[in-house]
């Protein structure tokens, strides 16, 4: 038995059988080519080999979902036999005498933007499948296989780092749980690892290669993985783990329950959802809504930049999936450890402090208002907030409210049906806590994002594990912040909610409650766990 130990990330157990996952970086070979028909011939085999990956694809997704699921795979597969898009890849080989993978990047590339220039949506959505197939094809002209055959069976998984990009698009029904080199708690990635509530152990310095394939268990309760565990050590983490499903079960009686007080004070729970396929565990966890749809998951899930009718299309079924309760839509908080390429954005020296989120939307109109548009499209089907990210000045809002209306103008004027956006801001900058009086003039909530503010009020990048002995998520200038930002809200009728990772710290919620917070939002499987917390508090007695 070897033992791995790190930080966890999520106290609980996960056992399995351990896949390796590698990162895949397409190093793209620009050189020129003397003799084009070898990679004529490399080309050929890759499309024919995709092809038939696909087909198998389909034919596995026609057994497991049906036919209407499986009808994308069948797509993939015929756009391999598409005259244009081939001729434009071989084109690219013979008369410029580049490599294979060169003219697959360039000609899938080309097609994508093809498709994304059409007016029609449908067609529109159609470059993220020609990225797809065209990474498909990377991936087998580059060696890193496919993935069939490994995505059957749950695994934990063990990397040396995941970008959120990459952990957002696992699949969460075969993640038994994740160990990484890399890391840091408040990282994204430990963030979606919590909301997805897999097992997560970060840090894990001892991570081999010859672990593939091997059984494991990660006990996050003591920051470890035991790999090849002896059966004694099997069976009472088994115990363990049959106990946290007895204890998750128990807590099904609250279901329906008030988040109220001893004394009668109730504040709202809400939950954090990174997308769609989050709505069950909001339902399944009782959750009275949504105070933050961290909507820059949907980039982060697409291999294009998503049109307004992708994100339309997203945005309505959390809706009207949860309607009538609240959905606080975060409009695009993309930048720093969230990238995606197709954003180009350039590499800084201090991406947290750089061009991120609300700066991005204001300053690329066309996109900012293709989801704005998205939004309020979205909120005919249900109940829908707007918050605006790393707001630290009255003018952002001013603008982000200007362009609200601007494009609710432009709908309206389209025939198109938009209901009431109740508009809010994110606080996670000291510069908003300390104008926390004139932007609360601005808006109808404040949500306080304690992981940002955290990380800008010490100046410890969040990202950064070397700085973990450093940081203390307590931080009484945090707590101060927090309590500032409340009583400020509260003096302009603003309601104010939390939906940092701290919200869901227990021994917090009481403090929380005495400050006078009118709601938390927390990952979906805290939110009867913080019920109960607050159902135990009685604030007619005095502070300890
Ligand atoms: C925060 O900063 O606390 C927050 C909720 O936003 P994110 O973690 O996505 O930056
Ligand atoms: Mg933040």
């Amino acid at each position: 038995m070897q033992v791995g130990t790190g930080t966890s990330v999520l106290n609980r157990i996960a056992i399995g059988k351990i896949r390796i996952f590698h990162q895949k970086e397409y190093k793209i070979n620009e050189e020129f080519v003397e003799d084009p028909i070898p990679e004529l011939d490399r080309f050929e085999k890759a499309r024919v080999k995709v092809q038939e990956d696909q087909r198998i694809l389909y034919d596995k997704a026609v057994a497991s979902a049906g036919e209407e699921s499986a009808a994308i795979f069948e797509f993939h597969a015929d756009m391999l036999d598409d005259d244009d898009l081939i001729d434009s890849c071989k084109t690219i080989i013979v008369e410029q005498k580049h490599t294979a993978e060169y003219a697959v990047k360039q000609g899938f590339a080309n097609t994508a933007q093809m498709f994304r220039d059409m007016d029609d949506p449908y067609f529109q959505a159609r470059s993220a499948d020609v990225i797809d197939v065209g990474n498909a094809m990377l991936d087998e002209l580059l060696g890193f296989g496919s993935d069939i055959g490994s995505k059957d069976e749950p695994c934990i998984l063990v990397a040396e780092d995941l970008a959120p990009s990459e952990t957002v698009k696992l699949d969460k029904s075969l993640l038994l749980g994740m160990v990484t080199r890399e890391g840091s708690s408040n990282s994204h990635t430990a963030i979606l690892a919590r909301s997805m509530n897999v097992p997560a152990l970060i840090q894990c310095k001892q991570i081999d290669e010859s672990w593939d394939g091997k059984m494991a268990i990660i006990d996050g309760y003591n920051a470890c993985i035991y790999v090849d565990p002896t059966e004694d050590l099997l069976k009472s983490l088994k115990e363990k783990q049959n106990e946290d499903i007895r204890k998750e079960a128990l807590l099904q009686e609250l279901r329906g329950k008030k988040n109220t007080t001893i004394d009668g004070k109730t504040i709202k729970v809400y939950a954090n959802i990174g997308g769609p396929s989050d709505v069950g565990a909001v339902k399944a966890n009782d959750a009275e809504g949504v105070g933050l749809f961290r909507s820059e998951f949907v980039y982060l899930n697409s291999t294009s930049d998503p049109t307004e009718e992708q994100q339309f299309q997203a945005y309505k079924r959390v809706v009207e999936t949860l309607a009538p309760k609240l959905v606080i839509i975060r409009t695009c908080d993309i930048g720093a450890d969230k990238t995606v390429d197709y954003m180009n954005l350039a590499k800084e020296e201090n991406p947290a402090l750089g061009y991120r989120a609300i700066r991005i939307s204001l300053t690329r109109k066309d996109f900012f208002k293709r989801q704005l548009r998205a939004i309020l499209r979205a909120s005919a089907f249900g109940n829908v907030g707007v918050m605006f990210p790393m707001i630290i000045s009255v003018r952002e809002v001013r603008e982000c409210k200007e362009l609200m209306n601007e494009c609710r103008r432009e709908l309206e004027n389209e025939g198109q049906k938009v209901g009431h956006v109740e508009i809010g801001i994110m606080i996670e900058t000291p510069a908003a806590v300390l104008c926390a009086d004139e932007l609360a003039e601005e808006v109808e909530f404040f949500s306080l994002g304690t992981n940002d503010l955290t990380q800008y009020t010490c100046a410890i990048d969040r990202q950064n594990a070397m700085l973990e002995p450093f940081s203390d998520t307590h931080h009484p200038a945090v707590l101060k912040e927090i309590k500032m930002t409340i009583e400020a809200g509260h003096r302009h009728g603003c309601w104010v909610g939390i939906c940092g990772e701290l919200g869901a710290d227990l021994t917090l919620t009481e403090t929380f409650l005495r400050m006078g917070v009118d709601e938390l939002s927390v990952n979906a499987k805290s939110v009867l766990p913080l019920r109960k917390q607050i159902r135990s508090i009685d604030l007619s007695k005095s502070a300890e």
